[in-house]
């Protein structure tokens, strides 16, 4: 579902020059929930980031749903990224908005009418257990209610992918355990593929079917969650 081949992202250049990615090759199933963990610097959010191009790589190729990204123009790749939702360690949600114009703004900048948004704001808000604070800021919001606004509004465009930079990393232990479950509950019953990045094994081990670890911009394991743990 998500292909990334020889993918390299440099920063800066001479003796600033960062390598970011190193020729980072991955393979997403589809239906997978898939974790790539590494320490900070490791280069997880350049690389999360590829994967809709919010980060153009240097070289690569990034094929999304049998697509190749790199290939298209400003007006195909827009409508490539209707399938690709982003959920945001810092939720990134827009505070003069409530919660449910949060949800239907993602709508309004893909031309959804009116009466379509509110419509599908409110099944997505019940979806994610946030019907009753529809008219709420986000300012009124715990951490958890407003990743859960992060996560409807990511769906709204109902994407076939997911992903999510560092989505539980602001959230404590509890909380992060509930938005896991709303994160499998979204891959088992919408059949999205999720990639999400995180520097907490705990959340791979957690939900992951299959994981990366990254280190210093390379892919140093790859496979199957059961294969990396039961490894001495
Ligand atoms: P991680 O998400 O694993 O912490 P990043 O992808 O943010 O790693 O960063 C990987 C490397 O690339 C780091 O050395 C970081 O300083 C560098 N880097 C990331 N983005 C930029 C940028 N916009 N300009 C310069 N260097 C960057
Ligand atoms: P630009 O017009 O500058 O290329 P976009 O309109 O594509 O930028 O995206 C603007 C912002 O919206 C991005 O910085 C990102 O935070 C967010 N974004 C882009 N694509 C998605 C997506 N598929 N899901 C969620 N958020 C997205």
């Amino acid at each position: 579902m998500i292909s990334l081949t020889s993918v390299s992202k440099s920063f800066g250049s001479g003796a600033r020059r960062t390598v970011a990615l190193d020729n980072v090759s991955l393979d997403v199933p589809e239906g997978d929930i898939f974790g790539v963990v590494g320490q900070s610097g490791a280069g997880k959010s350049t690389l999360i980031r590829t994967v809709n191009l919010l980060e153009r790589p240097d070289s690569g190729s990034i094929r999304v749903d049998g697509q190749e990204l790199t290939a298209l123009g400003d007006n195909d790749l827009r409508v490539a990224r209707q399938g690709i939702g982003m959920v945001f360690q810092h939720f990134n949600l827009l505070s003069s908005r409530t919660v449910q114009g949060n949800v239907e703004f993602a709508l309004e900048v893909i031309g959804v009418d009116s009466r379509e948004r509110k419509r599908r704001a409110a099944e997505i808000l019940d979806l994610v257990g946030l019907g009753a604070k529809a008219s709420s800021f986000p300012s009124q919001l715990s951490g958890g209610q407003k990743q859960r606004v992060g996560i409807a509004r990511a769906l709204a465009a109902r994407p076939r992918v997911l992903l999510s930079d560092e989505a539980t990393s602001a959230l404590d232990p509890e909380t992060t355990r509930s938005i896991l479950e709303l994160f499998r509950t979204i891959n088992r019953d919408l059949g999205l593929t999720v990639l999400l990045i995180t520097h907490e094994m705990d959340v791979v081990k957690t939900i992951c079917d299959s994981a990366a670890l990254l280190e210093a911009g390379q892919i140093k394991e790859n496979g199957r969650l059961v294969e990396l743990i039961s490894t001495p």
